[in-house]
This record gives C-alpha cells, structure tokens and sequence, in this order.
C-alpha cells in the first residue's frame, strides 16, 4: 500500500516533505554541517535515473528518501551511458524500488536485457502502461508477445510500446501484439496517424505520439521497422496509387531537413559533408562549403568550421585535407 494516496501527477512536489519528515523529526532552524538542503529532497522528484543514483550514494538520509520512495520509481528511463551496465538483475533491482507500481519503463539500448528478465519486471509490475525498448538487441519479438499476453490476462492496461530494433521481430508477432493491445479496434489504431521522418522518429525515448506501437511492416522489404510517411504533398496524393514512397529508411531515404523522400536520381546528388541526406529542394536553400561546396544538416550544425569571411564556413574533411597540406609545405 503506498504511503501516498494522492495521484501520480501532483504528488512529485508535494510528497517529499512528507518522506523526509514521516520519519525523522523536523530539522533544527540551523542544519547541522554535512546535512542534506531540504531543497534537495524537493527535487529528487524531478531528477533522471543518473541524478537519483547519485543521491542515493551521496549520504544516509538522502539515500533513504530515495530508496525508500516508490513514487521517484513509477517512471524508470535508462539511456546510455548507463544503458551498457544494465543487466536483468540491475533491472530487476531497479524497478523494485517502485513496489510492483511501475507504469512507465524506457530502456535505451540496453543490450543486457533478456526477455526473461523483462518478463520478470512486467510480472511484478502488472499496471506498466508504456514499455518503450528501442535498440534492445536482448529483446526478440516472442518475448515481448509473451510479455503483452501476461498482461492481456492480467487485464493490464499496456498503451504503448516502442520495438524498434529489437530482435526477430515478425509480421506474425506484430499483428498478435496489436490484436491485444488494440482490442477495441480489429483494424489496429495505427491507421490514419501518419508518421513522418526526422531524427527524433528514430530516437524513439523522445517521440511522444499517440501510435501504441512505433514499428509496422515495410511493404518493400517486409521487414519490422519504423515506417515514415512522406512529406511531400504529391506524394500523398498518390498514396494508394501503384507508387507509393511509404517504408523504412532503407528502402527510402528521406531527407533530413523536410523528412521528404530522396529520388533514385537525386540520390547521387544529395550528398552532405555529415552522413545524412538532403533532398534537391533543401539542398539549394542551405548554406555549403565553400571549398566543396557540401552542406550539413542542421542535427551537424556544430561541425561547420567558420571561416573568416563572414557566413563562409569550410566542412572538417576539407579543413583537414588543408591541414595536412599545410604540413606537407611546411616539410620542404
Ligand atoms: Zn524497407
Ligand atoms: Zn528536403
Ligand atoms: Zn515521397
Ligand atoms: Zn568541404
Ligand atoms: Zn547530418
């Protein structure tokens, strides 16, 4: 039974007082030396996993308050560079600390993780409502199928999962995944919510759409992957035609500035000086090298190396390669 009956939302600020207070007595006006700020136990409310780590080895009383309040556990994030040291056994300590309250986990590239283990924390935290395990390569597409069926039984409440990238993942897991989730709905509730390309799509801990589920079949290469819709308006319209530019990634690359599809033909062209690509239309309008006239998309911004003339700026292969010949006069 947890000590705080009042809801998830507004409790972050206002249950930490209680927690450090329900057990010790009030502190003196003048805090002794080496004592913990009382702010510090407001804020705990609001820190990520690797803040609340920290605080739980700074000091005993700090370390109490967080230990000991499920509340800082129902929403666990884990995102590298902690994802590497997470274990099942890591995983299942961690989310223990929310005593079988856990509604949100999100595990970044946690490569450690089995499904065994997951099964275990979702067995102990049957109210989860939002799994997300983007590029957990432990994770195959059975065991989250075992895992939504546990909950479909426990009449779970699950809406929303994030799969992309993890293992053998089929068209025959998806569609008992979504028959589960989606139960209301035999269509699948994905239909009509367009999903569009930019980089943020594919770091899936930062989409907040309303899809349950992220990835879909690809019709060109049939594969499980996140599937963008194209931006472009004529694209759209001949969305139900014979050509349709709807698919992952690789079988059509999207341009990182409008999320619009990349032409076979303007492929050759599209090149940037960072590894991304860029359709023609956005191509012309940004600024470019000028010594190899290739632009950076704006995630690649930073690489660009000002040059003195105002608004010139050079790429890092092209200031290297001056680099080096520089080098090379200087030798003779
Ligand atoms: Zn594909
Ligand atoms: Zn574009
Ligand atoms: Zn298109
Ligand atoms: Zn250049
Ligand atoms: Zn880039």
């Amino acid at each position: 039974m947890s000590r705080h009956p009042v809801s998830e939302v507004t409790t972050h600020h206002t249950m930490l007082p209680t927690t450090a207070t329900a057990s010790t007595p009030p502190p003196p006006p003048a805090e002794p030396p080496g004592e913990p700020h009382a702010a510090l136990f407001l804020a705990l409310g609001y820190m990520r996993l690797p803040e609340l780590l920290a605080c739980w080895r700074v000091c005993r009383l700090l370390g109490e308050a967080v230990a000991g309040d499920p509340l800082l556990w129902r929403r666990l994030a884990v995102e590298p560079p902690l994802s590497g040291r997470v274990t099942d056994q890591v995983l299942l300590k961690l989310t223990a600390r929310a005593e079988g309250t856990l509604r949100s986990l999100r595990l970044f590239g946690c490569l450690h993780v089995s499904d065994a283990g997951l099964l275990r924390v979702v067995e102990h935290n049957p109210r989860v409502t939002e799994i997300y395990v983007p590029g957990c390569k432990g994770l195959t597409g059975d065991g989250v199928v075992n895992i939504v069926q546990l909950l479909h039984e426990h009449k779970g409440n699950i809406s929303r999962l994030r799969l992309d990238g993890i293992s053998r993942m089929s068209k025959h897991h998806l569609d008992i995944i979504m028959s589960l989730m989606c139960k209301g709905n035999p269509q699948g509730q994905q239909d009509g919510i367009p999903l569009f390309y930019n980089h943020r799509a594919r770091e899936a801990l930062n989409t907040n759409d309303e899809r349950p589920i992220d990835v879909d079949v690809c019709s060109v290469c049939a594969n499980i992957r996140l599937v963008f819709d194209c931006t472009r308006d004529d694209c759209r319209k001949v969305r139900d035609s014979l050509w349709r530019c709807r698919g992952c990634y690789f079988c059509f690359p999207r341009c990182e500035k409008c999320g619009g599809c990349i032409s076979p033909e303007d492929l050759v062209e599209a090149d940037l000086a960072c590894s991304d690509l860029m359709c023609l239309d956005c191509w012309l309008t940004v600024p470019k090298c000028s010594t190899c006239n290739r632009p950076y998309c704006e995630r690649h911004e930073n690489l660009m190396v000002s040059l003195s003339m105002a608004g010139q700026f050079s790429c890092q292969r092209c200031k290297e390669l001056d680099a080096s010949q520089e080098d090379q006069e200087d030798d003779y």
